[in-house]
């Protein structure tokens, strides 16, 4: 297929038909969210499928629908809970703008999940692609999508250069997703706008797939660029490498008569609203710095150290195992506590681990939890 100029009517067609007739004998037909014009449903399977496969989404998916099963619950249910419906599939500004989302759908649409691509690009955490897919599958509207799958199709078919990351390259995947968009006047088929629609998504995921793809299943290689010119492993063009700052940090495991210390993230920032284990500056004063949490301490063993990678800078995590010496019964009022702190709880490891809580911490409460050697904790002053 050529790279450059308008794409005529007689390819778009020839595009969209092998890909919906590919779809319908070979894509993906009984995925939990399909089969349904639900729109609030349609638009959580969006979400959660962004940055994590399907295999993953699928439990989650289902254990969200059954604890908000409507744009109503999610939006009246306290964002904790949201939080922890979410915990352990990461990306959590997902689930914070689903919840502002659903409340605002309550809030200025009457609890109806609008129908125009435009208005639901509106609302937080949908951007044009999503908003086309949901416009697609709840609606039938004819919108195209452009996520990371159908980015990588598109290069390789038209042979186009250049990260598409990049606004220039963007805008050119653009103007070829919405000229390849089914005429949908000449056959029914080509009004199947939810079957190219899917097809894309399919054919993304099981043979345009980022390393290796199937090219020799694929309904396209008779007019792809990278398959005729042996280019698909170097389409799409990789993201500049990029140096990745290093930030550290050392975690607190805050132990008091088996109970570890947790503390609520800002809403805003990394690991926002969720639950966490103290963080501290590698150059601060552990015993000072616990103080802040009206506790008195004393380390007792380091963890192994373990690196998150967030989009701008790797953390290396130094996870700190501290026996609680003291604890006065008051100590997490705000009067006793040398500063205002965001809220703090004790939880047994096991019931920290059901919390919200972000991957890192995971690991580490699954570290603590898994020492064979119990830790000799001696009986602890209240006082
Ligand atoms: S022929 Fe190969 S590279 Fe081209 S679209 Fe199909 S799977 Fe991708």
């Amino acid at each position: 297929m050529s790279a450059g100029g308008d794409i005529s009517d007689s390819i778009a067609n020839s595009f969209a038909t092998r890909l919906i007739r590919w779809q319908r004998e070979h894509g993906r037909h009984h995925l939990p969210w399909q089969n349904t014009r639900d729109a609030y449903s349609i638009w959580l399977s969006e979400i959660m499928l962004q940055q994590t496969q399907v295999g993953t989404v699928i439990p989650y998916y289902r254990r969200f629908l059954q604890c908000f099963p409507d744009i109503q619950s999610l939006a009246s249910a306290p964002l904790d809970e949201v939080m922890v419906q979410w915990s352990g599939l990461g990306y959590y500004s997902r689930a914070r703008n689903l919840h502002k989302a659903a409340q605002r759908i309550v809030g200025e649409h009457g609890g109806i999940f609008p129908e125009e691509v435009a208005i639901i690009r509106q609302l937080p955490g949908i951007g044009r692609s999503t908003a086309a897919a949901i416009a697609v599958f709840a609606f039938g509207k004819r919108a195209a999508i452009l996520d990371g799958n159908v980015k990588r199709i598109l290069s390789r078919c038209f042979g186009i250069e250049g990260y598409p990351g990049e606004k220039q390259v963007e805008a050119q995947l653009w103007q070829k997703a919405e000229a390849l968009l089914p005429k949908g006047d000449e056959s029914p088929i080509e009004r199947d706008i939810e079957g190219y629609t899917q097809a894309l998504m399919d054919l993304g995921a099981t043979i345009c797939i980022r390393a290796r793809p199937m090219c020799g299943s694929c309904p396209l290689r008779l007019e792809c660029v990278a398959f005729r010119d042996n280019r698909a492993g170097s389409l799409p063009t990789p993201r500049p490498r990029k140096i990745l700052p290093e930030r550290e940090a050392v975690l607190l495991l805050a132990v008091a008569q088996g109970k570890i210390l947790l503390e609520k993230r800002p809403s805003t920032g990394i690991w926002g609203a969720l639950w966490s284990l103290p963080e501290m500056g590698m150059n601060e004063n552990v015993i000072e710095y616990c103080l802040r949490f009206g506790i008195n301490v004393r380390p007792m063993s380091q963890m192994e150290a373990l690196t998150h990678t967030f989009t701008h800078f790797r953390l290396r995590i130094y996870p700190l195992i501290l026996q609680v010496i003291s604890r006065p019964p008051d100590h997490l009022t705000p009067e006793v506590l040398s500063q205002p702190r965001r809220p703090c709880v004790w939880r047994m490891p096991e019931d920290a681990l059901k919390a919200a809580i972000p991957s890192p911490v995971r690991k580490v409460l699954l570290q603590y939890a898994s020492q064979t050697e119990p830790l000799e904790i001696p009986a602890m002053t209240d006082n």
